[in-house]
């Protein structure tokens, strides 16, 4: 067990399982009595006829009706805004492009329990008030920024509030500063390696020792690549804005999987098509209660993530649940020729070789009647000899492997290196194109 001492001193960090159920149970009565108070729940409950007393343990949850995205974006502005206006301090949104974001608020002490989890996640990864913070993702309505912000702060570490973007700067300052742990997107931490290589810098010569990735789908073999890379350790940082932001989940040093901090989120994992709670190990939906959260509590949220529960105690001590890295998402995953494709299948093929480089677009057209994927992606600085017979021969055998992977013939294009958009926050891994889409 790595316990013993506490830097963020939460109370929560540690409970047995006993008592992670007991306070979970008692946490989802008094959330479901506040999230009353809103006008979109006060409707809902009324309208599935539920009342307070129908709660009474953590097993009650089935009894909840779901929230999804929609019903968010329908109640924006403030549908579910469950406490008064003035106890309101901050507000965030999604990511989401299209339509109306959903918002999400907080009170002070939302913000305070917030940055509290975020503290116990950089502790749990090793993280200390003597290490220097670069914090790479946007500040603002996105909640990477602020929600890592915060908790660095809290747990007393010298943060520099980089924001996204403008790499050459990120570049100055993690050398000047000496910086020691990062935070930024898979793709954007890939980007900037890639750009120190092609300078003819290297990126072990930074002091990092940590990276902090998330926010956007990643495989083991993309972890195992910037590990290398940068020769510092990589853990996979996961939320969503709907339950704050990042600090949801998070992995500890065994690298083994997120523990969600259950003290704060009730987790369940259902079949996206009958809703029924999947068996224990099996892939599904993941889907969050929050628990303690006062200005919007969200009932059974549906993340449209893909994952499960890890089986076993991790040997850390921790007795929070742990969730595989995300698979995809029930709605991002691609159906191709009629077969189910998710970008990550892909991405696992492509990371395993030295020579791809980290930046890759899956390209979906229609070609007579017919679903055509063509997977465009960069060959690596290093790697590149400048000869065009090069890039045929990685294609050839890029193309065959994948299509072992999906079933079906790909097209692969392969690229020089910045051949493709950068990306700095969330990468576009999917372009669809396809006809009557
Ligand atoms: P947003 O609410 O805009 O922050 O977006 C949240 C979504 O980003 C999640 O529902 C996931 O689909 C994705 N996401 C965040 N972190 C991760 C991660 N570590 N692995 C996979 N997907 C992630
Ligand atoms: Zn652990």
């Amino acid at each position: 067990m790595e316990h013993i001492k506490d830097p963020v001193g939460s109370r929560f960090e540690w409970m047995s399982t006993d008592e992670i159920a007991e306070f979970q149970s008692e946490r989802l009565r008094e959330s479901v009595a506040q999230a009353g108070k809103s006008p979109y729940y006060a409707a809902k409950f009324a309208e599935a006829g539920i009342k307070p007393e129908d709660i009474q343990s953590r097993e009650d949850i089935t009894k909840l009706p779901f929230t999804t995205k929609e019903d968010l974006r329908l109640s924006y502005p403030t549908g579910m805004l469950a406490v008064d206006p003035e106890q309101v301090i901050r507000m965030h949104t999604s990511s989401g492009t299209t339509g109306k974001p959903t918002a999400i608020f907080h009170t002070r002490q939302d913000i305070e329990n917030w940055a509290e989890l975020m503290a116990r996640c950089l502790a749990m990864v090793g993280a200390t008030s003597k290490d220097v913070f670069q914090n790479m993702t946007g500040y603002g309505l996105f909640t990477g920024g602020l929600g890592l912000h915060y908790g660095a702060e809290r747990l007393g570490m010298w943060t520099i509030p980089a924001g996204a973007g403008n790499t050459a700067r990120q570049i100055m300052l993690m050398k000047d500063f000496h910086v020691t742990v990062i935070h930024a997107t898979p793709s954007y931490a890939m980007h900037i390696a890639e750009r120190m290589l092609a300078e003819g810098d290297n990126p072990k010569s930074l002091e990092l020792r940590i990276g902090v990735l998330g926010a956007e789908p990643y495989t083991e073999e993309m972890r195992l690549k910037l590990q290398d890379i940068y020769g510092f350790k990589v853990f996979n940082s996961y939320g969503l804005s709907e339950m704050n932001g990042p600090g949801v989940a998070f992995e500890c040093t065994y690298q083994n999987g997120m523990h969600v901090w259950e003290d704060s989120y009730l987790v369940e994992i259902i079949d996206p098509n009958t809703l029924e709670p999947c068996k224990p190990g099996d892939v599904g939906e993941l889907v969050m209660t929050t628990l303690r959260r006062t200005a919007q509590p969200i009932i059974r949220y549906r993340t449209r993530d893909l994952t499960r529960i890890l089986p076993g105690e991790c040997p850390c001590g921790r007795k929070h649940i742990r969730l595989d890295r995300m698979i995809g998402r029930s709605d991002d995953m691609l159906i191709v020729r009629g077969v189910n494709v998710f970008p990550s299948q892909i991405e696992e093929v492509l990371m395993k070789h030295e020579w791809v480089g980290g930046n890759y677009v899956i390209h979906l057209t229609t070609v007579g009647a017919m679903d055509e994927m063509t997977v465009k992606v960069e060959i690596s600085k290093t790697s590149f000899d400048g000869s065009i017979e090069t890039l045929r021969k990685l294609r050839d055998h890029l193309q065959k492997q994948i299509r072992e992977q999906v079933g079906f013939s790909v097209h692969v294009e392969v690229l020089e290196p910045g051949s493709l958009p950068a990306s700095e926050g969330k990468a576009k891994r999917v372009v669809d194109e396809r006809e009557g889409r």
